[in-house]
């Protein structure tokens, strides 16, 4: 790093590191992602990632004069204390700007970008104020709030095993069950507006084995449920989708987990959806999985006698 950029440029760097103005590294698209903060001046965003073999970064200072393909001093920052961090690059990232974005997303930034500073951070500030998963978002993006602690991750998954717990004690109908589901992914969600870090991931699977094993009441009472699983069980699987797509966790070893997930269900696993992992995984270990979790000649109902969920591939 010391040799690819210019001497006064990797000194300021080390400067901006020593101020601690940079935050928490975070992992997007596979890169690394700080905010710059001071006392006075503006806020950068930075983001740096391995593209097409070479270092790559997105600033917003870039459009303050840095000659594009050579990484600002916010950059070179983000980078050395990743590296310092042991931070695990992805071999093929995405930057922010490659995202794809909803056209309607697009165009509601395009106008959010016309506001006055504080007439848009009142905006955001009032529907924080009732929605949790907006004012995580807000505190992460502000750097006030970084991945799961281990404190909190106990919390949590306390919770999570508490709201299994209740749903089936003393008196409960299958309307209980559906209720814990959807607490479970109203958790998750919040979850995944936070920084997120493999401690988390192993959490979300965590949850989604919860909900495996409270999942099968629903499908033996399908006549009236049929829906509830697929749709708590797809909202733990989006949560867990997008949290190893921002990781990108080691294939190996996530398509390992997954099949151990799949192999501990009594019913067919919330998470057990291959193509959603297409990508993460490639197609070599997609088909080992999928090999995994039906083997030939195996009964498509379950131990306990419950059906698995209907297949969607
Ligand atoms: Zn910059």
């Amino acid at each position: 790093m010391r040799r690819a950029v210019d001497p006064p440029v990797y000194r300021a760097a080390e400067e901006l590191l020593a101020s601690g103005q940079l935050g928490e590294i975070t992992t997007v698209g596979g890169g690394a992602q700080s905010i710059v903060s001071s006392d006075h001046g503006p806020v950068y965003e930075v983001w740096v990632g391995v593209v097409r073999g070479a270092f790559s970064a997105e600033c917003d200072c870039a459009d303050e004069g840095v000659e594009p393909n050579e990484l600002c001093v916010h950059a070179v920052a983000v980078t050395l204390a990743a590296l310092r961090g042991g931070f695990t690059w992805s071999s093929a990232a995405t930057p922010p700007s490659g995202a794809v974005i909803e056209p309607e997303v697009r165009r509601l930034a395009d106008v959010a970008a016309t506001l006055p500073p504080r007439r848009l951070a009142m905006l955001v500030a009032e529907h924080a104020a009732v929605d949790r998963r907006l004012a995580t978002r807000l505190m992460t993006y502000a750097g006030k709030l970084g991945p799961l602690t281990d404190a909190e991750l106990a919390v949590l998954r306390k919770t999570i095993d508490g709201i299994a717990q209740d749903a089936t004690a003393g008196r409960w109908d299958l309307h209980d069950v559906a209720k814990a589901g959807q607490r479970i992914v109203d958790e998750l969600e919040v979850v995944a507006m936070r920084p997120a870090s493999a401690q988390a991931l192993l959490l979300v699977e965590h949850a989604a084995q919860v909900w495996d094993g409270l999942s099968g009441y629903l499908y033996e009472g399908w006549e009236t449920y049929g829906a509830e699983p697929e749709e708590i069980g797809g909202g733990l699987r989006a949560v867990h989708v997008r949290m190893c797509e921002e990781l990108q966790p080691d294939p190996d070893q996530l398509v390992g987990r997954l099949i151990e997930i799949l192999a501990q269900s009594d019913v067919t696993s919330c998470l057990d959806d291959p193509e959603d992992y297409m990508s993460l995984l490639g197609r070599e270990r997609i088909t080992t999985l999928r090999r995994r979790r039906c083997p030939p000649g195996s009964p498509s109902w379950s131990g306990k006698g419950l059906p698995a969920r209907p297949a969607s591939h």
